[in-house]
């Protein structure tokens, strides 16, 4: 039989292939560039012959999330349209820590991803369709080291200042599925919910603060192997131009709401993080945060407050992180979104886990508390 054919050579693509064996074949990630920082895959397998496939991705105990591998099924697509999952099992003790998938295509093709891809032209279908909406403006915030566009959408006409942004760690493409859902409800003029919105809030809508790290198949940073949401403090147009874009464009507009959109490797839920600990924090400014994610929990299944992130000590928030920074800097009501990579445990889905699908439904549901948060502070 012949063997299978391994590339990666494609938006976000990211696989280093070592050896292959008829439909069996040995793989490692590739770091970000300039970073240690490795977890994000993407390749496609040709040549298939209705054979099943054997897919083992060795080295996976120095992954940045090494606890991201257990319980973690691999996401398959043979159309590219519908993702799936496949079988996939992890062994800490087999070639340095080693992911084996399993899957058996109808035909001769297949793709995976650790997540299933954002890519890059969706993002400008996105923001294109987005723009074409009436009351809906584009403006681009800056540029990256890369020379793309740094794409901001804004809409509204309240005076509640609104942040939306994503993918700052561009390897969790779940959070620009998430931006999809959010931007269906507020560009949809028969949306009554974001009509809504639109008259209370000004959204101001980054659906892919890094770009380059997206096209690039990074997990974590960007071009210069940045960690972008390390960068709030002092934002540079050398390392950090993204953020600083960001920032700026923050401080122009003011922020009284801000969510910033994230996965998270290991944990099997969806979470709100907060920003314990900023140097100015007062229980009342806490409070709408923690009043906000009672909202959230009580009308989406999807969403809990049991797991999540260890809080910080009083003073002893990290204000180079994007919500610690937002808080502390504009006093917002801010906070990070979390969607896993594997699943929600409490109502699992077997077919698909975690999924673009839910991804936008949550983001509808994000914006449904959002509007009830306002309307019970009136
Ligand atoms: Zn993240």
């Amino acid at each position: 039989m012949s063997n299978i054919i391994i590339d990666s050579a494609f938006d976000s693509g990211n696989i280093d292939v070592m050896t292959v064996n008829e439909a069996r074949a040995m793989l490692r990630l590739k770091n970000d560039k300039d970073s240690e920082f490795k977890q994000w895959f993407h390749f496609r397998v040709a040549n298939c012959g209705g054979r099943e496939l054997v897919l083992k991705i060795v080295g996976l105990n120095d992954t940045a999330y090494p606890a991201g591998w257990p319980d973690y099924n691999a996401c398959v697509s043979e159309d590219r349209d519908f993702w799936g999952r496949a079988p996939s099992t992890f062994d800490k003790d087999e070639e340095g820590g080693t992911l084996t998938i399993r899957f058996a295509p109808a035909g001769d093709l297949a793709w995976f991803a650790y997540f299933a891809p954002f890519s890059m032209e969706r993002h400008h279908d996105l923001v294109s369709i987005s723009a074409s909406a009436e009351g809906v403006e584009h403006r681009k915030l800056g540029e990256t080291l890369d020379g793309r566009s740094l794409d901001c959408l804004t809409m509204g006409t309240g005076d509640v200042q609104t942040w939306l942004y994503a993918r700052q760690h561009p390897g969790e493409s779940m959070a620009e599925w998430w931006m999809e859902g959010a931007l269906q409800v507020l560009c949809d003029p028969s949306d009554t919910l974001g009509r809504a919105l639109r008259e209370k809030c000004r959204f101001h809508i980054v659906p892919n603060c890094n770009p380059d790290g997206s096209a690039r198949g990074h997990l974590r940073t960007n071009a210069k192997g940045v960690n972008l949401n390390r960068e709030w403090a002092e934002p540079s147009a050398e390392r950090s131009p993204e953020v600083l874009a960001i920032r700026n464009a923050m401080d122009e507009s003011g922020v009284h709401f801000a969510m910033d959109v994230h996965g998270d490797e290991a944990i099997d839920a969806v979470f709100l993080a907060g920003f314990e600990g900023i140097p100015s924090w007062s229980d009342e400014q806490g409070e709408r945060f923690y009043r906000y994610q009672r909202i959230l929990e009580r009308r989406c299944p999807d969403f809990q407050t049991a797991k999540g992130y260890p809080k910080s000590g009083p003073g002893k928030a990290n204000l180079a992180i994007s919500t610690n920074q937002v808080a502390e800097r504009y006093a917002a009501t801010a906070m990070t979104l979390e969607m896993p990579f594997k699943d929600n445990a409490d109502h699992p889905d077997e077919v698909q886990g975690w999924s673009p699908e839910r991804s936008r439904m949550l983001a509808r549901d994000c914006l449904g508390a959002l509007l009830e948060f306002l309307e019970s502070e009136d």
